[in-house]
């Protein structure tokens, strides 16, 4: 089964319109024009997405201009319109032309409250206005060391994938973070993932067809940077990764699209 890689690069709350508009410049004068265009025809390369902040998304839009890049946000809520401050809805995240969001991010959960029931209402607005979601799921430290990262996990998909039907699953991507690898520099071994990320693919085989398991884009996140991903890349059911801290530099994010590029 091939499956696309994907790369992308959630920027948190990092990068003012300025300071994205500079980053994505800088990943453009690495591209020449025509290497761009090619490679946006051609579905060999990896996917590229850049998740910036609400404020900066227009600047990184017109920024990425003849980029095969992707522009989306790091979160959506479930109402159309409303009294939800500080949220976000997908009809206005559309009307700026964005296609993708990160839903359920481990700082989401941790910091914000998100439960597994809310990124499912947040997954199935993003899909009922037509967008395509990145849906993040990992067990913390004490998990880990208390032998429950496979009942945590399955939770977390099960309650993310709830009466979502199988015909949707080609715009969900699930990402696997282990959030003891997140912004610490401690990464899961190739093993280690690879171990999550088959069972993960399993328990969507039992759940929806082999076929649709088989088919589903699984990323890696947790510290993956130019040092490590050839081997987190390498591994038979890691398809990508969801990148905090080296996509905030250019020639880290780029060298780590060359590395999902060579293992395709
Ligand atoms: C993330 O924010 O999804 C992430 C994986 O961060 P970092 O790469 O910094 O660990």
């Amino acid at each position: 089964m091939s499956r696309r890689k994907i790369i992308a690069g959630n920027w948190k709350m990092n990068k003012t319109a300025a300071e994205g508009a500079k980053l994505v410049a800088e990943m453009k004068d690495a591209c020449p024009a025509a290497a761009c265009a090619l490679a946006k025809l051609d579905k060999s390369i990896p996917e590229v997405m850049v998740f910036p902040p609400f404020t900066t998304i227009a600047a990184v839009q017109a920024g990425v201009k003849g980029l095969p890049v992707e522009v989306g946000a790091q979160n959506v809520h479930w109402a159309e319109e409303g009294a939800f401050t500080g949220e976000i809805s997908a009809k206005m995240l559309v009307e700026m032309g964005v296609k993708i969001v990160i839903i359920g991010h481990s700082e989401r959960r941790q910091y914000f409250g998100e439960t597994d029931e809310t990124v499912n209402k947040r997954l199935k607005a993003a899909l009922a206005a037509g967008m395509r979601a990145i849906v993040c799921i990992g067990e913390n430290l004490d998990e880990r060391e208390q032998g429950v990262t496979e009942q945590v996990i399955e939770r977390q998909v099960r309650g993310a994938l709830a009466d979502i039907p199988s015909e949707q699953l080609e715009n969900i991507v699930l990402a696997y973070e282990p959030v003891w690898a997140i912004g610490t520099g401690k990464t899961a071994t190739p093993e280690q993932a690879q171990e999550v990320h088959a069972f993960i693919r399993k328990l969507l085989e039992g759940m929806y067809c082999p076929h649709c398991s088989g088919d589903m884009r699984i990323l890696y996140g947790g510290s993956m940077k130019p040092s490590n991903a050839e081997g987190l890349l390498a591994q038979p059911d890691i398809d990508g990764g969801l990148i905090g801290g080296a996509a905030l530099k250019s020639g880290d994010f780029l060298a780590l699209v060359m590395a999902a590029y060579k293992a395709k």
